[in-house]
C-alpha cells in the first residue's frame, strides 16, 4: 500500500486546538497514515522570543499523546541555524521513496507568503500542498500574488499523486492563534484572577490549549512577560 504522509509546518509556540483539530480532520479528509507536526526554528532575531525549541516539542508531545496518527518531526530543530522547508521535504522524500504521497499543509496566511520562501518552486516537486482556509486570516480569494493565484486556480479535488498537486480545504474554523494565546498567558500573569479581562483570557486559554500543555506552561513560567497586540 502506498504511504500517505502529511507534514504540518509551523512554530507551535504554543500548539493549540486550531492546529490539533485541523490536523485530525486532515488525517480523515486526506486519508493520511500519519500527519507530522514539524516545528521550525524561530528566527534568531524574532522580536518576541517565546518557548525554546525543546519546550515547543515537549508541549507538542503532551498535546498529541494518545493520538496515534499525529506525530512530531523535530528535524528542523536539530539542525544548526535556520532550516528551510524545502531541505526538510527533500530529506523526507528520500527517506520515504518516490511513491509515497506527501502532503505539506499550510494555512492561507502562510501560503500568502509562499513565494518568498527559499526555493519555493521546488516544494511542489517534492510534495503536494494542502492550503487550509484559516478563520480570521486572509482568504484564498484575497491572495493577489500572480504566481500564487495561478497555483490556486489549478487546485485539484483530491490528492492521489506523490507530489505536484495543490488542494484547497475549508475546515471547521478555529479563531485562535498562538500570538493571542501568548498574550492571554501574559495578561493573566500580570493581572491576576480578579479582573474581568483576565477571567476572559483564562477562558480562552482553557478552551484552546490542552490541559497538560496549560500545566506545562504554568510550571515552566512561559509567556509571562509577553507583550504584543493581537
Ligand atoms: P503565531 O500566532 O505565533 O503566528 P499560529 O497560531 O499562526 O502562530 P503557527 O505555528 O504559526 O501558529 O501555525 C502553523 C500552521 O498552522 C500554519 O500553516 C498556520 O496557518 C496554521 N494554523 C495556525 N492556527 C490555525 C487555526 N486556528 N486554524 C487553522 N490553521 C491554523
Amino acid at each position: 500500500m502506498t504511504q500517505r504522509i502529511g507534514i504540518f509546518g509551523g512554530t507551535f509556540d504554543p500548539v493549540h486546538s486550531g492546529h490539533i483539530a485541523s490536523a485530525q480532520t486532515l488525517v480523515d479528509q486526506l486519508s493520511l497514515d500519519t500527519l507530522y507536526f514539524m516545528p521550525c526554528q524561530q528566527h534568531p532575531h524574532h522580536k518576541h522570543p517565546g518557548a525554546s525549541p525543546a519546550q515547543r516539542v515537549e508541549m507538542l508531545d503532551l498535546a498529541l499523546a494518545g493520538k496515534a496518527k499525529l506525530q512530531v518531526d523535530d528535524r528542523e530543530l536539530k539542525r544548526e541555524g535556520l532550516s528551510y522547508t524545502v531541505g526538510s521535504l527533500q530529506a523526507i522524500r528520500s527517506e520515504l521513496g518516490d511513491d509515497a504521497v506527501i502532503v505539506f499543509i499550510l494555512g492561507t496566511d502562510a501560503f500568502a507568503s509562499l513565494h518568498q520562501w527559499s526555493r519555493w518552486q521546488s516544494l511542489l516537486s517534492l510534495a503536494n500542498l494542502a492550503v487550509i482556509e484559516r478563520a480570521g486570516q486572509i482568504t484564498a480569494a484575497e491572495i493577489t500574488e500572480p504566481v500564487l493565484k495561478k497555483l490556486l486556480s489549478q487546485s485539484v479535488p483530491a490528492i492521489n499523486a506523490p507530489s505536484g498537486d495543490l488542494i484547497q480545504l475549508a475546515l471547521e474554523p478555529y479563531v485562535i492563534s498562538s500570538t493571542a494565546l501568548r498574550s492571554a498567558f501574559s495578561y493573566c500573569n500580570l493581572n491576576g484572577q480578579n479582573d474581568t479581562q483576565a477571567n476572559a483570557e483564562e477562558e480562552i486559554i482553557h478552551h484552546y490549549v490542552p490541559a497538560p500543555v496549560v500545566k506545562y506552561i504554568d510550571a515552566h513560567k512561559l509567556y509571562r512577560v509577553y507583550r504584543e497586540s493581537h
